[in-house]
């Protein structure tokens, strides 16, 4: 897996109330949250799929519509790591992989034929999960013979495929080149066998050294590793080597996310039966993110968002782009495809159905397998752009007031003054940076920004 490459249209697993927000605890308690939307998913709901389903029958506009990504998600990996709240499966077999990836072509495929979509381009795509390297060649092929048929990508400027290292073969990296695959992301996470035995990864450190060959033999433009800060038997030490190690192996990107624990994981379950924690607590995490970031940046890379630090090659322009984090977080619309993924039309989030057979049967009746919706008001577009660009750590609010109408320096002076003051950011003008604290802990910062029912609301 690569999961933590992205997760804005990545089904969680639906949990209990999350702890307040706005007040973080220093210890890593149960109930944190990444966040990748607004308004919060809680409050989605069935009485808004006829909103969706509406704006599908309107043709899209070339001169006005945004740009088009395609999410599929493919829900399959070798082991639950004890952190993970993602949808997955790990005891599927080869016939009934099939069947999903039946379906989610059959989904793409309804997709197509709506008035939104005939004929539109698709600017990117990104194959996530679970663990799309865990399909084989032959379903893969498949699978991407019928996508192309349906929305062709060949014209889409960034492919992003999501790898876990020990189900890479020769053939199969090969063959993830050849469908147009553009960046790779390897779930890496950490280089100590014994932290990722721990936290239940299914892959070794050798298995990491074992495909890189391979990767770099295939000629992606951007090659992503991925890292998490804060892994259960983790310590400076081994994380200093796993620093040194993403150094060595000289990735273009590096996405490093702290170490949460949302409701649903492994490692939550403990806890809420009254274990302590085995997560390090928050400022040890951001203490080991911040020296991540500044070794990387004396290795010339260089800080892109939050979470990913970035190295710009001479003569490859695609190597410090990011287009599908860039295009969701400035309001492109996204078709998120399979069981339980979640997208955005014209304004309108919708959400698959949550569970294997909820998710297959309507498509067997070639019928959208959709589960929640919401039609989102101006403001909470608005909102949901703003503070998805904050976590870019820089953000000039003169073009998003510009595009939404409204004053956003004005509209939102009471968060920009409170996080001001706490030396979170600093506003200049229009200009917002983040500071390096406010960086390590941009997600519990933007709920200051939500509307007032949402603060405290539960979040999946
Ligand atoms: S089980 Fe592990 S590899 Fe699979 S999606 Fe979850 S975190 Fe990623």
């Amino acid at each position: 897996m690569s999961e933590h490459g992205s997760r804005d249209a990545r089904p969680a697993v639906a949990g209990r109330p999350p702890a307040p927000h706005l007040a973080r605890p220093k210890g890593t308690e149960v109930g944190s949250v990444f966040v990748s939307n607004y308004p919060p998913f809680s409050v989605w709901s069935r009485e808004h799929l006829a909103a969706y389903e509406a704006v599908l029958e309107r043709p899209w506009d070339p001169t006005t519509s945004p740009s088009l990504g395609l999410y599929l998600h493919i829900p399959f990996c070798r082991k639950r790591c004890k952190f993970c709240y993602f949808r997955v499966y790990t005891d599927k077999n080869a016939e009934q992989i099939q069947t999903y990836l039946d379906a989610l072509a059959r989904e793409v495929e309804l997709y197509a034929e709506r008035p939104a979509f005939a004929g539109r381009p698709l600017d990117f795509v990104y194959f996530g999960g679970g663990t799309p390297s865990y399909v084989a060649v032959k379903h893969l092929e498949g699978l991407v013979a019928r996508l192309q048929a349906a929305m062709p990508w060949r014209r889409a400027q960034e492919i992003t495929f999501e790898c876990e290292p020990g189900t890479l073969t020769a053939a199969k990296v090969e063959a993830i080149r050849a469908i147009g695959v553009t960046r790779l992301s390897l779930g890496v996470e950490h280089f100590d066998d014994e932290v990722l035995r721990e936290n239940g990864r299914a892959h070794v450190s050798k298995e990491i050294y074992r495909c890189l060959p391979w990767i770099r033999a295939a000629g992606f433009d951007q090659l992503n590793v991925d890292l998490i800060a804060g892994m259960v038997g983790d310590d400076w030490p081994t994380w200093k080597e796993t620093v040194e190690k993403t150094v060595e192996l000289d990735p273009d990107s590096v996405t490093i996310y702290q170490m949460e624990l949302p409701y649903n994981t492994v490692y939550s379950q403990a806890v809420l039966k009254g274990e302590p924690s085995p997560v390090a607590d928050w400022p040890t995490k951001r203490a080991w993110h911040g020296y991540a970031i500044d070794r990387l940046q004396e290795a010339g890379y260089e800080i892109s968002s939050a979470y990913t630090m970035v190295k710009k090659r001479p003569g490859n322009d695609a190597s410090g782009r990011f287009l599908y984090r860039d295009a969701l977080w400035h309001g492109s619309d996204l078709l998120g495809c399979g069981v339980a993924s979640f997208g955005h039309v014209a304004g309108v989030h919708a959400q698959n159905q949550a569970d294997w057979h909820g998710y297959l049967e309507p498509l067997l009746e070639s019928r959208l397998p959709l589960g929640r919706a919401l039609a989102t008001s101006p403001r909470q577009r608005l909102t949901r752009e703003l503070i998805l660009q904050l976590k870019l750590g820089r953000l000039d609010l003169a073009p998003l007031s510009a595009r939404h109408g409204i004053d956003v320096r004005a509209t939102f002076a009471a968060a920009f003054a409170e996080l001001e003051r706490r030396g979170m950011l600093r506003l200049d003008g229009d200009r917002v940076e983040l500071s390096r604290q406010g960086l390590l802990q941009v997600d519990a910062l933007l709920p200051h920004f939500y509307e007032e029912p949402y603060r405290h609301a539960r979040y999946t």
